[in-house]
């Protein structure tokens, strides 16, 4: 297909959380209807949709709605299941495709994309079985046990210090197919967003500093002097290398280790916007939200370009339960006279620990005075220092 799919039509999205919400807004914007398929009646995106198709992901009836009113179809989280994404595909433009989005659903298939791409990751070994436990070479530990699929925010996981608490662990993760990862020294955390369209044109983002708490994203800054110039250069070549090997088309986001012996280390991939490109939202002329949508209305890329220092705080549930058993809502009226505070919630009713909420980025014309006003900003709301 080479023409656009121009505002007017409908583009729909599989997943209602807040990724696709952000997607809907963008779209929006720009004259789109949209359309969310999620079993959620609340889903954050669902709510502030045009259409709502209230069914499970591989409904038949359902995707028969979405393929019904949608021009082209994308996705807001990795794990829609493959099947889904492959019927929607023969009947509407899908971006990302299945196959690319099969690979980011399985950590032993990413990872050996990236090596075929030429970009290192951590020494691993895939178990899938007590045979493949039984062989991991003693050199991965003290390592971190991974699921293969489903893993997000920390979940999934578990440190193993020894050889010996390796059976113990894979069995409590379920026995299931999982990947021993080498534990690495890291000085520093980053990922870059990249978009490419049809025509095989990418553009990125500047490379985010992230900072992850307990698994989850709790920070990331975007500004001049976050990363080593020479850093941020690889991260941004790999990301493009990536891509192109998936033959990718849609915003991907790709997440780094920095080492402390400076060298960089690909850690996975998002096949979709990623929560460490929301500051792209308020700090750049172009979000990742709307290269998301051009992409996949086959829409020219424009190059964005940031045109402020941005420090995003992610806003957790865990804000709302400060003061004991329940939830509190935070001092937004202090938070909002933060100079260059841009407050996103999500819609969500109830707060949980750990869940995501919302996201708060700072905005100003030096990375000083942006961060100045992020630990305000961080101060009022609970969260540590950084
Ligand atoms: P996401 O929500 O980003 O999908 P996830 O559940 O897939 O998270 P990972 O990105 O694999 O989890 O790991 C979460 C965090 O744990 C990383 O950002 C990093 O801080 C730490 N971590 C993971 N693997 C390693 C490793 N091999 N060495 C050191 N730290 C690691
Ligand atoms: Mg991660």
């Amino acid at each position: 297909m080479t023409q656009p799919i121009l505002p007017g039509e409908t583009l729909g999205v599989m997943g209602g959380g807040q990724l696709g919400r952000m997607f809907v807004h963008a779209a929006q914007r720009m004259g789109y209807f949209t359309a969310v398929l999620d079993p959620d009646a609340a889903s954050p995106a669902g709510l502030v949709s045009h259409h709502h198709i209230q069914t499970d992901y591989l409904d038949p009836a359902g995707l028969a709605r979405l393929i019904g009113c949608s021009a082209a179809i994308t996705t807001e989280f990795e794990n829609v299941p493959a099947p889904a994404l492959e019927a929607l595909a023969v009947q509407r433009p899908v971006a990302p495709g299945a196959g690319a989005v099969a690979v980011a659903q399985d950590r032993a298939q990413e990872k050996s994309h990236f090596q075929g791409c030429g970009v290192p990751c951590a020494p691993y070994a895939v178990i899938a079985s007590a045979q493949q436990l039984a062989q991991v070479p003693a050199e991965l530990f003290p390592g971190i046990l991974k699921t293969t699929r489903m893993g997000y925010d920390g979940k999934g996981q578990a440190r193993v210090e020894r050889a010996q608490d390796l059976a113990a662990a894979w069995l409590a993760l379920g026995g299931v197919s999982c990947v021993l990862e080498k534990m690495l020294p890291l000085a520093a955390e980053c990922s870059v967003i990249v978009a490419r369209g049809r025509d095989g044109r990418t553009v990125h983002f500047p490379p985010q500093r992230n900072l992850h708490r307990e698994g989850i994203l709790a920070v990331t800054e975007v500004h001049e002097g976050n990363l080593p110039a020479e850093v941020a250069a690889q991260a941004v070549a790999a990301a493009e290398f990536i891509a192109q090997g998936l033959n990718y088309v849609g915003v991907l986001c790709i997440e780094f280790f920095l080492l402390r012996d400076g060298s960089l280390i690909v850690n996975e991939m998002a096949p979709r916007p990623h929560n460490s490109g929301h500051y792209t939202m308020d700090a750049c002329d172009f979000s990742q939200f709307d290269l998301q949508v051009y992409t996949l209305a086959g829409l020219p890329l424009p190059a964005p370009r940031q045109h402020s220092a941005a420090v995003m705080l992610n806003l957790l549930g865990d804000l709302w339960l400060r003061e004991g058993a329940a939830a509190v809502e935070p001092p937004w009226g202090q938070v909002l006279r933060t100079p260059g505070a841009h407050l996103h919630l999500y819609g969500k009713t109830s707060a949980r620990k750990g869940r995501k909420m919302g996201h708060l980025t700072l905005t100003g014309t030096s990375p000083e005075a942006v961060r100045a006003h992020a630990l305000q900003a961080a101060a009022l709301l609970g969260i540590a220092p950084f």
